[in-house]
């Protein structure tokens, strides 16, 4: 597998600055050279647009009214509002002058420390005390299959005794489309979906009720701006112009419903009931130096798909369980988004190469990524062979998951080699038991 990072000329010209003068926040992973985006609500107050600095959000929309951030085109109804589209409407230019002029204020060697520093808490304000919101109203949302670790696993248990990665999967990154309505912010309890479960032998009928096999999917998604009318393709070398940023994200999955209603289309009932996101998306500028060549695809793709950037993500992810009745979080799976097959500006280029449109704050989701390990399983039905050996997860077993049980994904992008060490917003959520009839 190649593994030569992103060179440091490719980091767009960036300013590398030596650190903040917020406190706290240099080594934090939510340091100067990090600045994932948000939406923010202070107690008793408009939505705004918000970056992280290690356990504090900078309120743009303060710093704009303040005449701090005043450049071509960032517009201040762009920064106050309930979610980013706005901003990621106004495109790759604007996106790195914005970045560009944060790490100007946030610098340990610049004036930001007074001129910011002057408005206090209500430019910095402690993530303790405002509410971090869904950051992206999303329009469209696309989830892929791009690990064929995760596609070989997931075709052993669905179709045992095929080939498990269909003729088509080397060819195109395989997707579905999701269901946006179902987007949620990290924190946000997950209800346990209903739905029909498939009957035991041909001869039985399909039974109604909470689904049995509940399970994650842990993704890393991007969402996109500014936009683009139908028709209007996205040539591979140009994705970096549609992709905002990288965020974490919780496929939960009804394998039950799943099984029973992909025969033959796509999932339907069994995706569309929750996915969670991160409240923060990180720029894909923060991430240049965490860029690297993924491994050769074989067999080559065609031309269109063809990417020479290196578009493989060097960052590590983990899942970890709290289960039920207990404090204690076990770790379920250790992997790394550079394993996927397919990467992002091939989602992208394949997304629009028939000719749908694409807005500012479409989301679209890697598919669950796992590696060759079984303690590198991106699911728990490929980390219990479909549900057939149990975990142990401290005093108890999990096949899938139970009521009250507590999901957290992570990723790190590891630090050092001159590559600062970033940590992406987490995703939490609690199953909730299914509703009532
Ligand atoms: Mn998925």
């Amino acid at each position: 597998m190649a593994t030569e990072p992103r060179s440091s000329e490719r980091r767009g010209g960036e300013r590398v600055a030596e650190g903040t003068w917020v406190p706290g926040a240099d080594g934090s992973g939510f340091g100067i050279e990090h600045l994932p985006y948000g939406v923010v609500r202070p107690t008793g107050e408009a939505p705004r647009v918000a970056v992280r600095i290690g356990d504090r959000a900078l309120d743009l929309a303060v710093l704009a009214d303040a005449g701090l951030l005043a450049l071509p085109g960032l517009s201040a109804s762009a920064l106050r509002a309930p979610a980013l589209n706005g901003f990621l409407a106004l495109g790759r230019d604007v996106w790195s002058e914005t970045r560009a002029r944060l790490i100007e204020l946030l610098d340990v060697r610049g004036p930001g420390a007074s001129d910011v520093g002057a408005l206090g808490e209500r430019a910095l304000v402690p993530l303790a005390e405002v509410e971090a919101l869904l950051p992206v109203a999303v329009g469209d949302y696309v989830d892929f299959y791009s690990s064929l670790e995760h596609a070989s696993n997931l075709g052993r248990i669905m179709r045992p005794g095929g080939d498990p990665v269909l003729p088509n999967w080397r060819h195109l990154p395989v997707a579905y489309h999701g269901r946006a309505g179902s987007i949620v912010v990290s924190g946000t309890p997950i209800r346990r979906p209903c739905g029909q479960r498939p009957p035991h032998a041909p001869s039985e009928v399909p039974s109604f009720g909470p689904e049995r096999q509940l399970d994650f999917e842990l993704e890393l998604g991007f969402v996109t701006g500014p936009g683009l009318p139908s028709g209007a393709r996205i040539p591979a070398a140009v994705a970096d112009e549609h992709i905002f940023g990288f965020l974490l994200l919780n496929d939960w999955s009804a394998r039950e419903i799943q099984r029973w209603e992909a025969q033959p289309l796509g999932p339907f009932l069994g995706k569309s009931f929750a996915t969670s996101v991160a409240a923060w998306i990180t720029p894909l500028e923060a991430l240049a130096a965490h860029r690297v060549h993924g491994a050769p695809q074989d067999p080559p793709p065609l031309a269109y798909l063809h990417t020479d950037e290196p578009w493989a993500l060097e960052i590590d992810l983990e899942v970890a369980i709290v289960p039920a009745g207990s404090r204690v979080e076990l770790t379920l799976s250790r992997t790394n988004a550079r394993e996927l097959y397919w990467n992002a500006a091939q989602q992208l280029t394949h997304a629009t190469s028939g000719g749908s449109a694409l807005r500012a704050g479409d989301l679209f989701a890697s598919g669950a990524i796992s590696g060759l390990d079984p303690g590198s399983y991106g699911s728990l039905i490929e980390l219990t062979s479909g549900g057939s050996t149990a975990l142990q997860v401290g005093d108890g077993s999990r096949t899938f998951l139970e009521d009250g049980d507590t999901v957290i994904m992570r990723a790190v992008a590891a630090g050092g080699d001159r590559r600062p060490r970033l940590e992406l917003g987490e995703v939490s959520g609690t199953v909730l038991a299914a509703a009532e009839d």
